[in-house]
């Protein structure tokens, strides 16, 4: 393009700033403190962001599908997860604490962050809409069997509903039942029933495909 085309480059803003929010311009700026104070150096925040990005509920199913097979590993799993989890490459030593919270026949545990979307990211990546939905925030404590019967999911009467809200400084992994029919299934084959709403508590696993 030549210089009289009527196109004026002077009205491009600088990506960095035009059209931020307010938290996100407060971001960069802490994130210029940490670099100028030598706290931190723009390739670690990178990498850090770059990891948190590229997990998924696929992480959380790992760690699932072992406990499921292994009783050792789900008893280490519950007592410590950020002892366990390094086996699988997944490192959460540098974040805020973490609880894997066993449902059972009689028990369920359904997880929600009330005031805002705290979630387990680094075991199922970003939360859903959804849960950060006001409308999941509030009824989920109010109303759970009613918000998990509009994920299909249908708990007898039998089983306690234990609602548990996440913090920035304490999220929670819900370890699910094991499906019934499973007992022949490899680690891998179970690793693929294990959804990101069953982490979360407002479904079940999928069931296996008969054959
Ligand atoms: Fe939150």
């Amino acid at each position: 393009m030549g210089r009289d085309d009527g196109h004026e480059h002077r009205s491009h803003a600088p990506i960095d700033e035009h059209g931020e929010p307010p938290l996100g311009r407060r971001a960069r700026a802490i994130e210029a403190l940490l670099i100028e104070k030598g706290l931190l150096t723009a390739a670690e925040i990178r990498r850090a962001i770059d990891d948190l990005a590229s997990r998924s509920p696929a992480d959380g199913a790992k760690l699932v599908a072992r406990a499921w097979v292994d009783p050792a590993f789900k008893a280490r799993l519950l007592a410590d997860p950020k002892a366990a989890t390094p086996e699988f490459g997944i490192d959460i030593t540098s974040h805020a604490q973490l609880a894997v919270l066993e449902n059972s026949p009689g028990l369920h545990h359904l997880v929600v962050c009330t005031l805002c979307s705290c979630y387990p990211r680094t075991l199922l990546g970003p939360p859903p809409a959804w849960y950060k939905s006001l409308d999941y925030r509030s009824r989920a404590v109010v109303d759970p069997r009613g918000v998990m019967r509009e994920f299909g999911l249908e708990l007898p009467a039998t089983v306690e509903v234990r609602v548990v809200d996440s913090t920035a400084d304490m999220r929670y992994l819900v370890l699910p039942l094991r499906p019934a029919g499973t007992e022949r299934l490899s680690e891998e084959e179970l690793r693929a029933l294990v959804t990101r709403d069953s982490m979360i508590g407002v479904s079940h696993p999928r069931d296996p495909v008969r054959v």
